[in-house]
């Protein structure tokens, strides 16, 4: 890395989003995280619309800030410090503007992408997973055809796909989605499209809400397709390549997974540290005991390990070097130092951190979804395993 210092536009970014987040959108998140799962507040949302950076890497040519991958990265850091589900509300904005920007059409950018960079809030979703397919995507059951669910030719000549994807953040209140689906069971990366789908579109219906333990600002809906058709106009990619757009999607957006977490793990840190130099036991602050002052120097150290690790595979993003490798121990990292931060500064903060409420209760739920996202830790160590 031959550089860390950030430029004076980063920088002047990082002070108007900390301003942001400090006094609008932290306070917030603990509200709306209270209140029920199944109804999106748009204006948290909108306090990052205001800025155009619910979607920070759509192209500047289609009303986007262009941000590359490491200046996302700082914001996302930022953003989940104050609202991890608003964190995830943008990753998923940035997933489903991915494979557009990688392999759309001049006609589906010029369609789609202009529609996240407005100041009222809009946003897309990413479906990919389904109950029986989760880490393993070949196994999906959601297929495109050219024929209806019961057999019969479709005269229009449209894809007709029937199916369903769970756990899909914004699919409830997204302008559009990117979905997924098989063409042939067979063939399991060459038989996959991509298809951009306008919110609203017949066939394509919310059947559940999903009431998540953390992240709960997100909206998280499972989808069911009924012969939901489509023309050709709407696949994304030449014939073939849904799968290498797919790939390179979960590769880049795993270095904002991790970015995400090393947010997270920072505010129970920040949380920890603070409250660790007031609260005073047997006459001094608790801080002052090594077993505590030491937990907080290793979780400093650790974070700091992976800030690293994420500002590398972004670099190496942003330069189209070898990337996967990089994105993948970033997103362990991140998830993982979210997960030891929460919980350590839980037990900084005593029996106040445990109570319902308090913010490091809140950052150790929403600390515990990273592993489990954006592929799971497990499969990222397999990507890795098999670069060795
Ligand atoms: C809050 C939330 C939001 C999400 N948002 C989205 C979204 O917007 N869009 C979307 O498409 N998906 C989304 N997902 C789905 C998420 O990507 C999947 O949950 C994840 O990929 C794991 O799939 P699974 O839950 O089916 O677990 P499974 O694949 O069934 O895995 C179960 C366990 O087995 C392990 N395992 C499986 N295979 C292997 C292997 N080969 N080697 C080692 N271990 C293995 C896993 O690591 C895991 O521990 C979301 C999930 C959650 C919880």
């Amino acid at each position: 890395m031959p550089d860390f210092s950030l430029t004076r536009d980063q920088e002047s970014l990082l002070e108007e989003l900390r301003e942001l987040v400090g006094r609008k959108i932290a306070p917030a998140s603990l509200e709306l995280d209270r209140a029920g799962d199944d109804r999106f507040d748009f204006s948290l949302a909108g306090f990052l619309a205001g800025l155009n950076l619910l979607t920070p890497t759509v192209p500047r040519e289609y009303g986007g800030r262009g941000l590359d991958y490491f200046t996302t990265a700082l914001v996302l850091e930022e953003v989940s410090a104050g609202c991890a589900g608003l964190a995830a509300v943008v990753t998923a904005n940035i997933h489903a503007a991915s494979p557009i920007i990688l392999g759309g059409t001049d006609h589906q950018k010029e369609a789609f992408l202009p529609r996240l960079t407005r100041p009222d809030p809009n946003l897309a979703a990413f479906a990919l997973t389904e109950s029986s397919s989760g880490s393993d995507i070949g196994a999906m059951q959601s297929f495109a055809s050219p024929v209806r669910k019961d057999g019969r030719a479709n005269s229009t000549g449209q894809w007709v796909i029937n199916g369903s994807k769970d756990y899909v953040i914004n699919g409830g209140v997204a302008e559009f989605i990117v979905l997924f689906a098989a063409t042939d069971p067979k063939n399991k990366k060459g038989g996959m499209m991509a298809f951009v789908v306008p919110s609203g579109t017949p066939g394509m219906s919310v059947e559940s809400v999903r009431n998540k333990m953390g992240i709960r600002y997100a909206n998280t809906v499972r989808l069911v397709f009924d012969d939901l058709k489509l023309d050709g106009n709407y696949v994304i990619g030449r014939p073939g390549s849904a799968y290498l757009l797919l790939m390179q999607t979960f590769d880049r957006g795993r270095s904002l997974a991790g970015a995400i977490g090393v947010g997270i793990a920072r505010a129970a840190y920040e949380c920890a540290l603070k409250y660790s130099k007031e609260r005073v036991q047997f006459g001094r602050p608790v801080y002052s005991n090594q077993g505590v002052s030491f937990t907080l120097a290793e979780l400093a150290t650790k974070i700091e390990a992976a800030r690293m690790l994420v500002w590398k595979a972004c670099w190496l993003i942003d330069r189209d070097l070898d990337y996967t490798m990089a994105s993948s121990m970033a997103k362990i990292a991140g998830s993982k130092v979210a997960v030891e931060a929460a919980s350590a500064a839980m037990e900084i903060c005593g029996g106040g951190g445990y109570l319902v409420g308090h913010p490091v209760e809140k950052y150790l739920r929403d600390a515990r979804v990273l592993p489990i996202i954006e592929g799971t830790d497990h499969i990222q160590k397999a990507v890795i395993a098999s670069l060795l």
